[in-house]
């Protein structure tokens, strides 16, 4: 993917509660979905959350089935029509093979693939301009290129050291 030199919206991490932020944005307009980028090192929605939860084992969600990633509240249980034993009670608590599941489905239905941008951003500085107020965002491995000319893992740990 090109990086623009400008984007009205930049969301940093692609978690749920950027997922969250995004599907709830295109509802309100789809003219919104040109207008912004997720910045993530892995390049993939929700990748801390899944590693956290095979690390932990943990076999379905605490938060009932209305809490989710898509702005209509009853999609999650339209989704587990045919998967019910994968509610857990109370509160239909989604298990978390079906809420993956369900998260890839919505990025799918709301083009979110593709938005994500493999970047770590390590710092937000504000450009002053008369006319408007903007924000620049330096990624980690720009820090690595302008530092050591490279943004290979090595450059990249070596900066991590000297941040540390
Ligand atoms: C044991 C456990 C069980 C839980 N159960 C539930 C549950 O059942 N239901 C529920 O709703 N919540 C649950 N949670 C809470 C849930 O995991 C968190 O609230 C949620 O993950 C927070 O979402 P987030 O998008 O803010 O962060 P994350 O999901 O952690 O995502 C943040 C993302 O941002 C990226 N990132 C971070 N810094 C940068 C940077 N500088 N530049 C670029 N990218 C960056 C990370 O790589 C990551 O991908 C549980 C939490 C735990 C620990």
């Amino acid at each position: 993917m090109k990086l623009p030199n400008y984007i009205d919206l930049a969301i940093i991490g692609a978690g749920v509660q950027a997922l969250t932020l995004t599907t709830h944005l295109l509802q309100k307009s789809a003219k919104h979905y040109h207008k912004f980028l997720v910045f993530a090192p892995s390049q993939t929605w929700m990748n801390q959350w899944q590693q956290q939860f095979a690390a932990q084992q943990i076999p379905y969600l605490r938060s009932p089935a209305v809490h989710h990633r898509d702005p209509n509240p009853h999609q999650l249980r339209t989704f587990a029509e045919h998967r019910h034993s994968e509610l857990f009670p109370p509160y239909d608590r989604p298990g978390t093979k079906l809420f993956n599941d369900f998260c890839d489905e919505v990025i799918r239905r709301w083009k979110l693939a593709d938005k994500v941008y493999p970047a770590k951003v390590i710092q937000i500085l504000p450009i002053k301009r008369a006319s408007r107020s903007r924000f620049q965002l330096e990624a980690e491995s720009d820090a690595a290129v302008a530092l050591y000319g490279c943004d290979c893992p090595v450059c990249i740990n070596a900066l991590r050291r000297l941040q540390s």
